[in-house]
């Protein structure tokens, strides 16, 4: 029997054809040919003006940060539960990251405890739509309006999910996408930023092209007033990026019917699964449970017996304030979440059969 993976791209005749073009053809005058599409068709889909391809989310957040001049002194808001590259790039900047405690039921950041966290230093608020799982925007955009902050939305796990009528991404000042080899859209590694102001996107341009600014007066090839970053894409890789994309609704559906058949087959056991949103879509990046009962199983044996299986299960997110480089806080519903909670195997072409074998593996903890 053959491994059951937690993720791992679709791949088609479409994508190869895209490589073999851009490896061929993809030089010269053609070098970023495939770069501008794929920021034309990203953007499009988001519904944003702008779109900037960079090389990994991570490099995309570093960016972001830059761009609303977070530096050393700034405080920014980040949820306990998400990936570590969601705060990294606030180290980076010498900024301090301030850990509030997530939702019971979105899992995603409390609109609460951000207010409750917001000082005289706080500059922005870093949102994650944790899974696919949508952060109440309403709540938070109005807290950040009515405190001056800004608002980046890392929706390295949102494509397909939608807050209202918005894909998410698009609500806040800037979004962030990642395209790393898990995720819904992959380019092997890459990111995106998207925003509809003008502003920040001309910024975030020079940002990541060393600082050199086409407006400059004194502009020169090698000539630059400040100094800047590189977080650029491939054109082989956008090539890859402009197929997922072109494939975006088929990408999202398939993650969709995956979850439904997971709701399905874990109907009979005491478990919660990413909700939906009360206004909006989940795109259900990652299939998830909780376990709801008050002994619950212990996820470190549930996944390592899982392995002997070939299935391949995860924990949920440590929460990051447990991370040594950083500081310990009493979020107490993340760090409950976080001991029972487990990813499902959920790549585009699991089949029905597999999703069954993943269940009845589940079944004897319960
Ligand atoms: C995957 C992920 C990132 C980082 O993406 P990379 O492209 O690997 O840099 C950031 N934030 C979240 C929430 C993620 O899941």
């Amino acid at each position: 029997m053959s491994v059951i993976p937690i993720n791992k791209p679709s791949i088609t005749n479409l994508e190869i054809e895209y490589v073999n073009d851009a490896i061929k053809n993809g030089w010269g005058e053609n070098c970023y040919n495939y770069i501008n599409k794929f920021e034309k068709l990203f953007s499009n889909h988001i519904g944003t003006n702008y779109a900037v391809a960079t090389s990994s989310c991570t490099g995309a957040i570093h960016l972001s940060l830059l761009a609303l001049g977070i530096g050393p002194g700034d405080q920014v808001i980040v949820p306990e539960l998400t990936w570590v590259a969601t705060v990294e790039p606030v180290l980076y900047l010498g900024a301090e990251p301030i850990i509030v405690d997530v939702e019971k039921d979105t899992w995603c950041i409390d609109p609460r405890s951000i207010e409750e966290a917001i000082t005289n230093k706080t500059k922005a608020i870093i949102v994650v739509h944790l899974y696919g799982n949508v952060c109440q925007m309403d709540e938070i955009m109005k807290i950040a309006n009515k405190h001056n902050l800004k608002v980046l939305e890392d929706s390295a796990e949102g494509i397909g999910s939608k807050f209202d009528s918005k894909r998410v991404g698009s609500i806040g000042d800037l979004g962030v996408f990642s395209f790393h080899g898990t995720k819904t859209v992959t380019t092997g590694e890459g990111g995106m930023i998207v925003t509809n102001s003008e502003k920040f996107a001309k910024k975030i341009r020079i940002l990541n092209n060393h600082g050199r600014n086409p407006e400059d007066p004194d502009h020169s090839v090698y000539w630059m007033r400040n100094y800047g970053y590189k977080y650029k894409i491939s054109n082989i890789q956008a090539a890859i990026g402009c197929a997922q994309t072109e494939r975006i609704n088929e990408l999202i559906e398939k993650k969709i019917k995956i979850f439904n058949w997971y709701k399905e087959l874990l109907g009979h056991l005491p478990v919660k699964l990413n909700p939906k949103p009360a206004k909006g879509e989940n795109g259900f990046w990652l299939p998830t449970i909780i376990d709801m009962r008050e002994n619950y199983y212990c996820v470190e044996e549930v996944i390592s017996k899982a392995k002997t299986k070939k299935i391949d299960l995860r924990p949920f997110f440590s929460p990051l304030s447990s991370l040594p480089f950083l500081t310990n806080k009493n979020n107490k519903v993340a760090y409950s979440l976080s001991t029972r909670g487990i990813n499902l195997p959920s790549f585009h072409d699991i089949t029905y059969k597999q999703c069954k074998d993943v269940v009845k593996f589940l079944d004897q903890f319960f």
